[in-house]
């Protein structure tokens, strides 16, 4: 029987993964992609993330990681630019993760790449993985981390169904002026239906990350140079930024049905050895550029309650306790943004107002959906 199972090599499983063979715990990590992947993701790493990845040993800046120092936050021709309350980071998941899964490896961890986990199931106190092309791996402990994706056997409990929206990602080589234009900046565009974010990560290229709802697929006709054409024209500052771009990926990636605002909540017939970690403990909007260090501050969490003995109930209500409030706080904004009456767009306006008249209050909103500095510095301090 392995020591430490872990379901999934994203910045949750891996970190867990990493700190847990650093303290001399015998641990396994089972990834399905077998080689360096693009994921969908904005690729904004906020200060929390990146002192939980520094504590790891992940050197951003060795990678290519941009510095974003400023927030333009846009409907049509509106355009606010605030200075945020940290510097932010650009980098592609593609880098991060890898690298992220190249440090568990020299830390020790057996990592196992292009193996998919088909289910999982518990057994006589013990949870069982069954993974494609593999015997069954049996483990007391497992720190379930496959992000997005839900194991058969083990799905999260969503207390209402996820919005009907669709999030796609590309990166872009912009144009010459653009790029220039973009240093240091992460934009959002705020769409009737979502929201749209684009930023420089590493190497110059731009990533654009947005969020509408699948009725605009359906009315543009799904395919994505009638969708991009679509978010041009209803935000003329994005039709600028993305005038003469060239796509980087053969195709762009996507999301449906995410479930934003989900926290899992412990229930009674919780398996004792099973954490949920990341995104399959909690899921904050994506627009709050916040996940990443969700699932490091989760992973950094289960190592600690892990050697210091502790359980899954345990810890699942301590994250819950944590996650909550940014997760809730994160998702009324979400919310109030998408506020309308009749034709008008009303939360949109009132944060666009706010960004120009009162930059501390929308910072303040910023702050106070991250991982509270309460939670993260014993953490940094044990690690
Ligand atoms: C549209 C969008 C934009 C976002 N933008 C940002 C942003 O800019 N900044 C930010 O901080 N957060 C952002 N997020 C959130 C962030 O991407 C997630 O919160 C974060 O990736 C969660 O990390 P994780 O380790 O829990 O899961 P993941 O990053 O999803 O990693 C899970 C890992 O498990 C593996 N896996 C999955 N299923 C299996 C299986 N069956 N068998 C084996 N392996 C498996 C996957 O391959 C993956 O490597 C965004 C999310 C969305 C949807």
């Amino acid at each position: 029987m392995n020591a430490v199972l872990v379901a999934g090599g994203g910045p949750a499983g891996s970190a867990a993964a990493c700190l847990l063979a650093r303290a001399g715990r015998e641990v396994t990590l089972i990834e399905r992609e077998a080689a360096p992947a693009h994921k969908i993701c904005g690729e904004f790493l906020s200060r929390e993330a990146q002192l939980y990845l520094a504590r790891l040993g992940v050197d951003l800046p060795a990678l290519g990681a941009q510095p974003i120092t400023h927030l333009g936050l846009g409907r049509g021709r509106a355009m606010t630019v605030a200075k945020l309350p940290f510097r932010g980071m650009g980098l592609s998941r593609r880098r991060l993760d890898e690298a992220l899964l190249q440090r568990a490896a020299q830390t020790g961890v057996r990592v196992l790449r292009g193996r998919t986990i088909r289910s999982l199931s518990v057994t006589g106190g013990a949870v069982t993985l069954a993974v494609e092309g593999m015997e069954p791996v049996r483990a007391a402990t497992c720190l379930l981390a496959t992000g997005k994706h839900d194991l058969r056997g083990a799905r999260r409990r969503l207390a209402r169904a996820a919005d009907d929206l669709v999030g796609f990602k590309m990166h872009l080589a912009l144009a010459p002026d653009q790029r220039v234009a973009l240093r240091g900046r992460v934009d959002i565009a705020m769409l009737r239906d979502g929201y749209a974010g684009l930023q420089l990560i590493e190497d110059g290229i731009a990533t654009l990350c947005f969020l509408v709802n699948r009725a605009r697929l359906r009315s543009v006709g799904e395919g994505w140079s009638a969708l991009l054409a679509s978010l041009q024209r209803e935000s003329p500052h994005l039709g600028d930024r993305l005038s003469g771009a060239m796509p980087l990926l053969a195709r762009p990636l996507s999301i449906f049905r995410v479930p934003y605002g989900f926290v899992h909540e412990a229930a009674a017939d919780d398996p004792p050895g099973l954490f949920r970690l990341g995104d399959q403990m909690a899921v904050i909007p994506s627009f709050s550029g916040d996940g990443i260090s969700m699932a490091l501050h989760t992973g950094f969490a289960a190592a600690a309650a892990l050697l210091a003995g502790g359980g899954a109930a345990a810890f699942h209500a301590d994250m819950r306790n944590t996650l909550a409030r940014p997760v809730r706080l994160a998702s009324a904004l979400y919310h109030f943004g998408s506020w309308r009456l009749g034709p008008w767009r009303l939360g949109q306006s009132a944060l666009i107002g706010l960004g120009r008249l009162a930059p501390a209050v929308l910072q303040a909103a910023t702050g106070a959906t991250r991982v509270p500095e309460a939670a993260l510095q014993p953490l940094l301090a044990g690690s």
